[in-house]
């Protein structure tokens, strides 16, 4: 952080704008928004659901299910993860809201730290509303949605807005199929039925756009593949298909969303690059695999998510050859603090400004994500002060620029 006068001015411009946080996960696994909840927070979950127990496993520390995380746990392995921005963002969210003096959780301090938390989160819709007044949102995009149906139970707020993930039906999810149709899809045309019926709930619920984490599951190329082959492969049951059947059947169905964004006009998001948590398979979120969606869905808007880490050069070409590719930095500041700077600073070179978003948590707490944005908003500053003292931009530029990253061109393509 280059902290002259320079940069402080432009830190305070950064500070007036209404933020959108185009992505974040705030009340998939814990009631976060939801009035008819409690949340039962301590240390050990603020700690198991940030990003850090993934650190914290690749450490060495054995994998233990998130809820019977305990002190005794992590303790071996905090020196070790001191140094990761997981660690960083996750203490300065502890020491802005729960008085931790220093960088280390430690035997005399971690049991008032979570006995703060748990009483600060009692009241717990009240007090996730106040920090989003902090944070100063204009709109925060929450990805929560589950079994293809949108979350309907949380806080009225107009903040708050959605987007809605099929994977359960690309993946061919029979389950799924039978709770929206009300009956098990009896041939490929019932199960596709599902599918429509799904969309029409979501945008009917306010779905602002489409979401896949298939990169999580399997190889994101989705290749071109006849219906009278995915019916075929329906028709012997899905159960019993073959791995190589089962690829094709889901490609089959990815290009069927990607029809329906078409219809419905809404962008469709990816995970690219990095996985959260640990043991994943890098390769296969390779985003370069989705160029063939881009050329042939060409008015659904395709997001990248993740600014692909590693592969940032590789999105910020993409982005810039496809007019339909937009880029996003969601998480990506709290992946590597010197990637983020290189990536925005060199896609700010090369791709059009009106298709880069610069900052969404991608967290489960509130706190996490305050703290994500602070940082995310520093680096912000730290890549304009450059761009402005190498004269590349001028501050009023600079500014402008600024302003589109953190809202206005997610408030454009999202029609927020
Ligand atoms: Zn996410």
């Amino acid at each position: 952080m280059m902290e002259n006068s320079l940069w402080k001015e432009v830190r305070e411009e950064i500070d007036k704008v209404q933020i959108v946080d185009t992505h974040e996960h705030l009340g998939k696994e814990l009631p976060i928004f939801r009035p008819s909840k409690k949340i039962k927070l301590n240390l050990m979950r603020f700690i198991a659901y940030s990003y850090l127990y993934g650190d914290l496993v690749s450490s060495g520390m054995k994998p233990i299910a998130l809820n019977r995380l305990a002190w005794e746990d992590i303790k071996p392995y905090l020196e070790s993860v001191r140094t990761t921005v997981y660690y960083k963002y996750l203490i300065k969210a502890l020491q802005d809201f729960y008085g931790l003096e220093g960088d280390q959780i430690t035997d005399s301090n971690w049991e008032i730290i979570s006995k703060r938390i748990t009483e600060k989160n009692e009241n717990h819709v009240e007090w996730e509303l106040q920090v989003l007044d902090l944070m100063n949102i204009h709109r925060m995009i929450l990805e929560i949605s589950e079994k293809c149906v949108l979350k309907t139970d949380i806080v009225d707020d107009e903040r708050l807005v959605q987007i809605i993930n099929f994977e359960e039906l690309i993946m061919g999810g029979l389950t799924t199929a039978k709770k929206l149709i009300h009956s098990s899809a009896e041939n490929f045309d019932e199960y596709l039925n599902a599918l429509d019926i799904a969309f029409d709930m979501a945008v009917e619920n306010g779905a602002i756009g489409v979401k896949s984490s298939l990169a999580y599951l399997r190889i994101i190329s989705y290749d071109k593949v006849e219906k009278s082959e995915a019916q075929k492969i329906f028709n012997n049951g899905i159960r019993r298909a073959t791995p190589t059947e089962l690829k094709k059947f889901q490609d089959f169905m990815m290009h069927v969303v990607c029809e329906k964004c078409t219809e419905f006009k809404l962008p469709y998001e990816f995970h690219t690059g990095l996985h959260a948590g640990n043991f994943n398979t890098l390769k296969n979120s390779d985003p370069l695999l989705l160029e063939n969606l881009f050329r042939d869905y060409r008015k659904v808007n395709f997001v990248l998510f993740h600014g692909g880490y590693p592969y940032l050069q590789e999105v910020g070409v993409l982005a810039k050859y496809f007019p339909n590719v937009y880029l996003d930095a969601c998480w990506l500041s709290d992946i590597s603090i010197s990637s983020y700077k290189r990536a925005l600073s060199e896609w700010l070179e090369i791709v059009p400004s009106n298709k880069i978003f610069a900052w969404g948590g991608d967290q489960m707490l509130i706190e996490h994500s305050y703290a994500s944005l602070l940082l995310a908003k520093d680096l912000i500053a730290d890549v304009l002060v450059d761009k402005i003292n190498s004269g590349y931009f001028n501050q009023n530029l600079a500014i402008s620029v600024m302003k589109k990253i953190l809202g206005q061109n997610a408030i454009n393509l999202y029609r927020l």
